[in-house]
């Protein structure tokens, strides 16, 4: 059984109950982690406040607006952690974003601003909220994200994000470098396809699940859950030695 009480987890991503980020949150949770939920916009307020109530985090858990793309929203979030949490041991990355054209479109025409917004949100990111919370892991930590395959192989529909993907796969090692010293740990997760907000702007999805169910060793797709269960062992003393 795994124990996560005093821990805090920071969690970002979370969009709706299909998030990959709030199946993560409900394991941390169950495990015994005080939550701390950020989402991007206002209107995404209720849905986080709620998703508190529901996690059995009302008065001790938080929730913080912050669009990651934007430095003076990462330091105000972190300066408000820092006054309200003598510590943080969990940071969460469950962010990605790639302007719709630079998806659907032949993967040759990915313009320069569409290349930068999907690094800037996806990629960079993970640095600079990994940099927010380093400081406040005085006892050490666990960061995690999530990647994707496309990352690895030439994946349809997938495009700039998958570019985007390898070069986040490429930041957790060198953050791992990074922090190591610090006793912080720094993994990501590779999920299998998942139907979320984000994954529907992928072009043929149910395509994408179909063959998964045909050509995966199990013969179907992964579950949120399970994404949550893997997210909570490499968050917790059980992954002590795994890093990068
Ligand atoms: P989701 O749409 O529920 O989550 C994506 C989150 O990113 C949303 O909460 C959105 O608000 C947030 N976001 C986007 N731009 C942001 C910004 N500027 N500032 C702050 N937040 C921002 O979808 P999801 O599938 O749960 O995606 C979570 C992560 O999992 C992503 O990194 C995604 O690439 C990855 N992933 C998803 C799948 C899948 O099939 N769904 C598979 C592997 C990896």
């Amino acid at each position: 059984m795994i124990d996560l009480k005093g821990k805090v987890a920071v969690v970002f991503g979370l969009a709706n109950k299909r998030s990959i980020a709030y199946s993560v949150a409900q394991k941390l949770a169950e495990a015994g982690a005080t939550l701390v939920l950020s989402y991007q916009l206002e209107r995404l307020k209720g849905e986080a406040e709620e998703l508190l109530q529901e996690l059995g985090q009302t008065g001790t858990g938080r929730a913080f607006q912050c669009d990651v793309s934007r430095d003076n929203e990462i330091d105000a979030l972190f300066t408000q952690l820092a006054a309200e949490f003598p510590k943080i041991d969990i940071l969460i990355h469950s962010v990605a974003f790639a302007p719709a054209d630079a998806i659907k479109n032949d993967f040759l025409l990915t313009t320069r601003d569409d290349f930068r917004v999907a690094h800037d949100v996806s990629v960079y990111s993970m640095i600079a909220l990994a940099r927010g919370a380093a400081p406040l892991m005085t006892e050490g930590g666990a960061m995690l994200t999530l990647t994707y395959y496309g990352a690895e192989k030439v994946f349809p529909n997938y495009n700039v994000m998958g570019v985007a993907k390898a070069a986040l796969e490429a930041t957790v090692r060198y953050l791992a470098a990074s922090l190591g010293s610090k006793n912080i740990r720094v993994n990501a997760i590779s999920a299998g396809p998942i139907k979320t907000l984000a994954a529907r702007g992928i072009g043929d999805f149910n395509q994408i699940l179909n063959a998964v169910t045909l050509r995966a060793p199990l013969h179907r797709n992964v579950e949120q859950v399970e994404v949550g269960n893997t997210a909570l062992f490499l968050c917790s003393p059980l992954a002590s030695g795994i890093t990068g």
